[in-house]
């Protein structure tokens, strides 16, 4: 074996243990001082957790449910973070199955309530070949806080829970919101202008994350290569894909930092395709939600000028 080859298994190997230490010790950072009087609060997915910090500034402290690097359709909470959790008083979901391992963490706490934000929400049923056969009950897509319209009505719920919930900060919490409200509206103005100017719109995405963001702002996912997020596609889906990227001339396959592109590799090699990785939740980079939907844009709007 050569010493260069085996030195790059070794750094893999150490690369992969030391994620999997990472991902195995993570806990929910719900530490707190006897002293600490601000309201408790754990939200399932990241972009969620910031929207509850934007709005709960210094009076709340939110924990993030899901591991960085975790996709929610494959995880599961570990013992230690449901006992981490004990603390939580108000927890923030998304629903319509994304985060439905929230259920035995809440559960196990006492006294604690479950908001979930999809209140005024018009959600959106997935397309028939976008549905789960293992999931039939799931018609609803979950991706729902990925444009910003959406956002802005999930930070309106989550306003109404925190005054609720602590109503001493109640001018607090509505004057967070509304300044928060003006830099969405400007996020949305700067994506539209963005993606508006695309010569092409069509998008082959890794899982079905991306249909509301689409219908916002004007793109439209054409395929989707892991219907069922974590298992591989049929060779049916996979032929029913080669084809998509040859009627719609798609030279670049959307990825995510949150699943795995083992089986993506080969077919994106067959098709002699790029791989620009687009990523729901900002977990990893621990990017807030404005600077989330910031780098989808720009992703996208580099991959398709
Ligand atoms: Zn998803």
């Amino acid at each position: 074996m050569k010493k260069s080859l085996a030195l790059g298994i070794l750094i893999g190997i150490v690369v992969i243990v030391a994620v999997l230490i990472y991902v195995t010790s993570y806990k929910l950072q719900v530490t707190r001082s006897p002293s600490d009087t601000r309201l408790q609060a754990a939200a399932t997915i990241n972009p969620l957790a910031d929207m509850v910090s934007q709005i709960g500034g210094e009076y709340v402290n939110v924990a993030t449910i899901l591991p960085p690097g975790s996709s929610p359709h494959t995880f599961e909470p570990a013992p230690e973070q449901i006992n981490s959790a004990q603390n939580v008083k108000l927890f923030f979901a998304i629903g319509h199955g994304l985060d439905s391992w929230l259920k035995p963490i809440v559960d196990s706490v006492p006294n604690a309530s479950t908001i979930t934000v999809d209140h005024n929400i018009q959600l959106r049923d997935l397309p028939l070949d976008q549905r789960d056969a293992d999931q039939p009950d799931q018609t609803v897509d979950p991706h729902y806080w990925l444009t910003v319209t959406n956002a802005k009505v999930i930070l309106q719920n989550i306003a109404d829970a925190l005054i609720q919930a602590d109503p001493i900060h109640k001018d607090v919490y509505a004057a967070n919101l509304s300044s928060y409200l003006a830099e969405l509206d400007q996020l949305d103005k700067d994506i539209k202008a963005q993606l508006s100017a695309l010569s092409k719109h069509e998008l082959i995405t890794h899982h079905n994350a991306w249909g509301y963001f689409a219908d916002a702002y004007g793109l439209k996912v054409v395929g989707t290569f892991e219907v069922s997020p974590g298992k591989e596609p049929t060779p049916q889906q996979i032929a029913d894909l080669q084809n998509k990227v040859k009627q719609y001339s798609v030279s670049t396959i959307f990825s995510e930092p949150q699943l795995s592109d083992q089986s993506l590799k080969p077919f994106v090699q067959d098709l002699n395709l790029k791989i620009a990785v687009l990523d729901p939740e900002g977990g990893i980079n621990n990017m807030g939600y404005i600077d989330l939907m910031r780098y989808n844009a720009d992703t996208i709007a580099n991959a398709l000028k």
